[in-house]
């Protein structure tokens, strides 16, 4: 059993003299979980090692970027061969072109892309285009759904909201140093409960620029969208002239070729990338048809920029990421296995007596420690926490790094492979039996 923790816990100890909380993104930091926190050392294909020397099948693939296993020879030779030529100039290359031509090809509903260094700057940039296109104010969000840290976005239904029909504006800040009235600006609907969304536009009437929402939710745990919430979400939009913001942060060319615009026929003004279309380097996106684009400077009055967008490493390991994506398609193999990890973990908690209910589409999965369905984020806050961690502690300890929170998704790799199922199951079959010991 793997338990060493020696040097991560040095580590551990070091970073939080010099870095707030020891790390620069909440998560990492095991506060759902407890424990230390294990500093990786590097990882290869499916497997990550930390300092101590412990190997690990890695299922959280950098929260979405790692689609094709961690360093895969293509992407990082790719970034070799750029870097020689240097790694950033601040003006227009021809790298850049090749990614927008490989993003637009698989949403073929987008004329135009922009570059940017992080989901939360696209995401926040599509919202700005948004406004600045319908000349209104207010926005739109589905609770639990995540797009990013920009100041309109950490928000959350005020008290009260969720009891009666829905609407209302007494949205709240969900983190300190956000103005009131900034959160004011951004209404909160519940993901998969359409007549919250119905409301909004009663209540606010001619006044929302944009919704936004992840097509498949990977941040409250794993959600998937109900086909009558799909169709009221396009036809709000559409009546009342209101842009649809597809955030495929998370989803876009992990779900399909064409994310989770193609595998669920969606129709969004405009989409938002990152995570995989940057192959592991910082890189986000916004896209949409040349008449929203044209609105962001300099061709228009939308302003945005940013001094290493479009950076030259980035692009090269996206341009190899999407290449490869193309070239060998993943989707049906991570299909198989997405579906193998999800029946072994029934069947393994089920032997063990334990609650389950296993979200997965594709290769994004979440196991939730509960026996309800879980369609909304009100489902998805019923489950067992206590028991997640009991089961992350004990998988992390048989070398299985899952994501270290219960409302969060698992991925899957093309590099994953049945080695690593197998010692998955192994590992889950004991871990619920911890579990089932501890409740
Ligand atoms: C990760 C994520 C973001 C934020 O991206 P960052 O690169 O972390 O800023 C936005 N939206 C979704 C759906 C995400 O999963």
């Amino acid at each position: 059993m793997n338990s060493r923790t020696t040097q991560s816990s040095q580590l551990f100890r070091r970073a939080q003299q010099v870095i707030p909380g020891g790390v620069n993104s909440p998560v990492r930091a095991f506060g759902a979980v407890g424990g230390v926190p294990r500093f990786i050392a590097k990882a290869k294909g499916s497997r990550m090692w930390d300092e101590d020397g412990n190997e690990f099948v890695d299922y959280i693939g950098s929260w979405g970027p790692m689609i094709l296993g961690h360093a895969h020879p293509k992407v990082a030779e790719a970034i070799r061969l750029t870097l020689e030529d240097g790694t950033s100039f601040g003006a227009p290359t021809k790298r850049e072109i090749e990614l927008a031509e490989l993003v637009l090809k698989a949403y073929p509903s987008c004329e135009r892309v922009r570059f940017v260094s992080s989901g939360t700057e696209a995401t926040m940039s599509a919202l700005r285009l948004a406004r600045g296109v319908t000349n209104r104010k207010y926005i739109v969000k589905f609770r639990g759904n995540y797009h990013g840290h920009s100041d309109g976005l950490l928000v959350q239904a005020g008290s009260g909201m969720l009891t009666a029909s829905g609407g209302s504006s007494n949205s709240a800040p969900s983190s300190a140093g956000v103005p009131a009235e900034f959160a004011s600006l951004t209404l909160v609907a519940d993901y998969n409960v359409p007549e919250t969304l119905e409301q909004l536009f009663k209540d606010f009437p001619e006044q929302i620029a944009a919704v936004i929402f992840e097509p498949v939710v990977g941040n409250a745990g794993l959600l998937e969208p109900t086909p009558a919430f799909l169709t009221s979400l396009h036809e709000l939009c559409k009546i009342n002239a209101t842009l649809l913001i597809a955030d495929e942060v998370m989803t876009g060319f992990r779900l399909s070729p064409g994310g989770a615009t193609q595998l669920l026929k969606l129709e969004p003004d405009i989409v938002c990338w990152g995570k995989i279309i940057g192959g592991g380097l910082p890189v986000g996106a916004y896209g949409g048809s040349a008449n929203i684009m044209d609105f962001v400077a300099p061709s228009g009055p939308v302003y945005q920029a940013g001094t290493l967008s479009g950076n030259p490493l980035a692009m090269a390991a996206g341009i190899a990421t999407l290449t490869e994506l193309e070239k060998n398609p993943p989707y049906a193999q991570l299909e198989v296995y997405g579906q193998k990890l999800q029946m072994g973990l029934e069947i393994a908690a089920l032997e063990a007596g334990v609650p389950l209910m296993v979200n997965r589409v594709g290769s994004m999965l979440t196991a939730f420690f509960q026996a309800g369905n879980v369609t909304t984020y009100n489902d998805a806050v019923k489950s067992d926490t206590e028991a997640f961690k009991l089961f992350f502690n004990a998988m992390l300890e048989r070398g299985v790094y899952l994501p270290p929170s219960q409302f969060e998704a698992a991925f899957i790799s093309s590099e994953h492979d049945q080695t690593d199922l197998e010692m998955t199951l192994n590992a889950a079959r004991e871990a619920f039996a911890v579990v089932a010991a501890g409740l």
